[in-house]
C-alpha cells in the first residue's frame, strides 16, 4: 500500500472544499430533482384547474439568486426536460438555445424584491379580468381564499409606460410589478390577468385557484345583490397559515394526471 503523500492530501482537501463550494452555490440533487418533479406538476395542475390555458406560466425559486421555468411552452406540455434555470436578471444560467416566456421578468423581479417568495403564478384567467378594469375590488368571499383580505393590487402597466403590448416583457415593467404586488400573496394586472406568489410551490398554486374561485364567486354575489358579507379582517388574520393546501394538492395532482391519461 502507498504511503499518503502530502500530493493526495492536498487533492482531498482541494476536492471537499470544491464540493462544499458547490453545495453552497447549488442544492442537493435530490432537492432540485423533488423542484422540478413539483414543478412539472405544479404546471399540469394549473392546466388542469383552468387557471392556466397555451399562456400562463408557474415558477420556482432555485436558491437566492436562481429560479426554474419551463421554456416557452403551454403548462400542461411541460416536462422535466423543459425546464430553465434564471439567474434574477431572467438569462438562463447555462448556454440556452430553446425559447423563454416573454414575461420571465414578472418572476426574476419579484423573486429579487421578495426573499420570502419561493413560487410564481402568472395567468390570464378570465374570471379576474374584470375587477382589473373596473373599480370593483377583490374581497375575500369565503375561507378558503381568505388571503384575499390581504389585498390584492392592481398593476397598471400605462403607470410605467404608456405604449406597451401589454407584457411584462422587460425588466423595468418587471420592477414596476414587483413594487405594486409589495408584500401582498397577488396582484391583479389590469387588461391582462394576474401574479400570485406563496412561500412554497403548493402554497403558490392553492392561491392562484383559490383566487380565481374568489373572483367568481365574488361576481355572483354581486349579480345578487349589494348586500354583501365579506370575510372580517379578524377572520382573514384567523385564517393565516390555517391552509390544508396538500390536501387539495394531492386531490389535484390524481386530476391532472386523469386528465393526462
Ligand atoms: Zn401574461
Amino acid at each position: 500500500m502507498q504511503p499518503f503523500r502530502r500530493r493526495d492530501f492536498m487533492a482531498a482537501g482541494a476536492a471537499f472544499l470544491t464540493s462544499r463550494t458547490l453545495f453552497a452555490q447549488n442544492p442537493p440533487v435530490a432537492d432540485r430533482r423533488i423542484l422540478i418533479q413539483d414543478l412539472v406538476l405544479a404546471n399540469h395542475i394549473l392546466a388542469a384547474q383552468g387557471i392556466v390555458d397555451g399562456f400562463g406560466h408557474v415558477s420556482v425559486r432555485l436558491e437566492a439568486e436562481r429560479y426554474l421555468l419551463s421554456r416557452s411552452l403551454a403548462p400542461a406540455s411541460v416536462a422535466a426536460a423543459d425546464i430553465i434555470e434564471y439567474n434574477l436578471d431572467s438569462n438562463p444560467v447555462a448556454p440556452e438555445t430553446r425559447g423563454s416566456y416573454k414575461e420571465r421578468f414578472i418572476h426574476g423581479e419579484i423573486y429579487r424584491a421578495r426573499p420570502d417568495v419561493m413560487s410564481i403564478v402568472h395567468c390570464h384567467a378570465a374570471s379576474l379580468i374584470p375587477f382589473g378594469i373596473t373599480k370593483i375590488p377583490l374581497q375575500p368571499v369565503y375561507h378558503m381564499s381568505s388571503f384575499v383580505g390581504e389585498g390584492v393590487p392592481v398593476f397598471e402597466i400605462r403607470e410605467e409606460s404608456a405604449n406597451t403590448d401589454m407584457l411584462v416583457s422587460t425588466p423595468a415593467l418587471g420592477r414596476a410589478l414587483a413594487k405594486t404586488l409589495g408584500n401582498k400573496p397577488a396582484a391583479l394586472m389590469r387588461g391582462h390577468g394576474a401574479v400570485i406568489v406563496g412561500p412554497s410551490i403548493i402554497e403558490a398554486v392553492s392561491r392562484a385557484v383559490y383566487l380565481e374561485v374568489n373572483a367568481r364567486v365574488q361576481a355572483q354575489a354581486m349579480a345578487l345583490g349589494k348586500d354583501i358579507t365579506y370575510l372580517s379582517p379578524a377572520e382573514v388574520k384567523n385564517r393565516d397559515g390555517n391552509s390544508d393546501a396538500d390536501r387539495s394538492w394531492n386531490l389535484w395532482k390524481q386530476q391532472a394526471a386523469q386528465n393526462a391519461k
